[in-house]
């Protein structure tokens, strides 16, 4: 969706999209929203730069990074970005230097796409780390069985090595 910054003469704008599920897909393809992505935002006009303020609130389909089975997170998050246009960024570098520390998204000839900004939000919230739960036991390393479902034998020949050596003079007695 092509947002028009003509709107945008005096007063504030305010904004709200329902993307409704499997409408937006996300750059990085590891990660499929799970339901609609509600999004609200607020523009103000500062001569040539926009103030934006915004929340997305939405679901994202992801792997426990231990068990690898499907989870689902919630993702609801507020941002400012200031928008600056594209056509002369000459002029906004020093800006941008000067700024660093703030978030910024462009606009060309007074269109600002809420996709690309959306999208970008989304994947900025995906914490890095995902469990299923804080406890999950993961994947046994060895055979890949799921440790939450059951144990295997090679995790408890791991687990304590002073067994190894019972075991080892049990198979010479077979
Ligand atoms: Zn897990
Ligand atoms: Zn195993």
């Amino acid at each position: 969706m092509l947002i028009d910054l003509t709107q945008l003469e005096k007063d504030d704008l305010s904004i709200k999209h329902l993307y409704p599920e499997n409408t937006l897909d996300l750059e990085d393809k590891e990660h499929t929203l799970a339901s609609s992505c509600n999004v609200s935002l607020t523009l103000r006009r500062r001569k040539t730069d926009i103030d934006l303020s915004g929340k997305i609130e939405t679901e994202v389909n992801l792997l426990c990074d231990r068990c690898l089975t499907d989870i689902k997170i919630v993702i609801a998050n507020k941002f400012n970005l200031i928008c600056l246009p594209e056509n002369n960024l000459n002029q906004t570098d020093e800006l941008i230097l000067e700024r660093r520390e703030l978030d910024f998204c462009f606009y060309q000839n007074d269109k600002l796409n809420l996709d690309d900004i959306v999208k970008e939000q989304i994947q900025l919230a995906i914490p890095m780390s995902n469990l299923c739960k804080e406890n999950c036991l993961g994947l046994c390393s060895q055979c890949g069985q799921d440790l939450n479902q059951k144990k295997c034998d090679c995790s408890s020949k791991d687990i304590d090595p002073r067994w190894s050596a019972l075991t080892d003079l049990k198979k010479k007695f077979k």
